[in-house]
């Protein structure tokens, strides 16, 4: 697969500033930032593309290799990096990337032992990355059973589309901190000790808002409800855990967004009750059927299921269906389905049942019921009749 040129895919010229890749970056990253376009695929490419380019030219060391060699410089350089499930190919996740560029750094780096005493105070907010969420989500066990793609709602902080999560209202920009001239600490001096702190106007970062924005009053993030569609794998169980990464709430000025957890509850069946991934039912039988034998309707995930139940099948007796339980989240394999069958007596009968009953019980012979008979012999032996 031929790579296109990350000068080209970023839209800056060969004798590009560090600066100046930075901002072309910071541009395109917020225009193709998966919260952006939701569920387009495209835009989702693209956001690593240009991720991948900025990782190479931000490097001076990167950069001068692809300026020598092209994108023939990194190949095989595989190891590393991937492991994140990002972008593969030796590159980092671009989502490092794009906190990097949007200031997830602390505020006050660099400063003496004194700034603990002082920092914090003021808009440390800035470039704060926004907290991870957890949803929980009711399925059914047929859900569970099937796999199941559930569209969710939730409130959530999003990245400001007025001011693309900058905080400044369009037009505007981020100028030099007036207290701390750009630097990000201020001094102060108390008798002989001068004290480093970190800048209370701009948290750190140097620059502030010239006219913050209206939409979102300058944090570049504003609440709304989100709508999210959820891809559940079959075979989960209650407890499950689904990450969607990126969807929690956005951060404040354009820093990194949380995750989004989603923990799965499995509602409880009518009929069946789960073990790992078999499935077990109780299914009362009538005593002719246990005696004569005969076919059982017996319900399953999948429909009707039918069972042989042999002649003389005594109550508690365990029948076990193969591959009718749940599917193992890992292998796909399936569990078993265990039908335990319990006998039931009538508790009214007409007088023709009745008849027919004590006729059974006057042809009946001694093997009729030989667990009951040789129970009746022991007992006579104990009480030595
Ligand atoms: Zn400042
Ligand atoms: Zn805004």
């Amino acid at each position: 697969m031929s790579k296109k040129d990350s000068y080209e895919l970023l839209g800056v010229g060969r004798d590009a500033t560090a600066e100046e890749i930075k901002k072309a970056y910071r541009k395109l990253a917020v225009k193709y930032h998966p919260d952006k376009n939701p569920g387009d695929a495209e835009a989702e490419a693209k956001f690593k593309e240009v991720s991948e380019a900025y990782e190479i030219l931000k490097d001076p060391e990167k950069r001068a290799a692809y300026d020598r060699f092209g994108h023939a410089a990194f190949q095989g350089a595989g190891a590393g990096g991937g492991a994140r499930g990002g972008a593969g190919g030796g590159f980092t996740d671009p989502f490092d990337i794009f906190r990097e560029v949007f200031g997830g750094g602390r505020a006050g780096g660099g400063g003496g032992i004194f700034d603990e005493f002082f920092g914090g105070s003021g808009g440390v907010a800035q470039g704060q990355e926004g907290s991870d969420l957890r949803y929980d989500l009711e399925i059914s066990l047929e859900e569970a059973a099937s796999g199941v793609e559930k569209e969710i709602r939730y409130r959530r902080a999003v990245v400001c589309d007025r001011c693309d999560g900058e905080g400044a209202e369009p037009g505007s920009r981020r100028v030099k901190c007036p207290t701390c001239g750009g630097s990000g600490q201020v001094t102060s001096n108390r008798g002989f000790i001068s004290f480093r702190q970190v800048c209370p106007t701009c948290g750190g970062s140097g620059s502030v808002i010239e006219n913050k924005c209206k939409k979102c009053g300058g944090e570049g993030r504003v609440t709304e409800t989100s709508k999210l569609k959820v891809k559940i794998p079959a075979g989960v169980d209650s407890g499950s855990r689904l990450r969607s990464p990126n969807k929690g709430e956005a951060g404040i000025q354009g820093a990194a967004s949380g995750d989004l957890y989603i923990v799965l509850h499995v509602k409880e069946h009518e009929v069946f009750e789960r073990h790992g991934d078999d499935l077990y039912c109780e299914i009362p039988i009538k005593f002719t059927l246990a005696a004569l034998g005969g076919t059982l309707s017996v319900p399953t995930l999948s429909g009707k299921g039918s069972l042989k139940i042999p002649a003389g099948t005594q109550s508690g007796t365990v029948f076990r269906l193969r591959n009718q339980g749940m599917p193992n989240i890992r292998s796909s394999q399936k569990g078993d389905q265990l039908v335990k069958v319990t006998i039931e007596v009538p508790k009214k009968m007409n007088d023709e049942q009745r008849k027919a009953l004590e006729n059974f019980a006057e042809v009946s012979g001694d093997p009729a019921n030989p667990v009951a008979d040789s129970f009746l012999e022991k007992a006579k032996r104990f009480f030595g009749e």
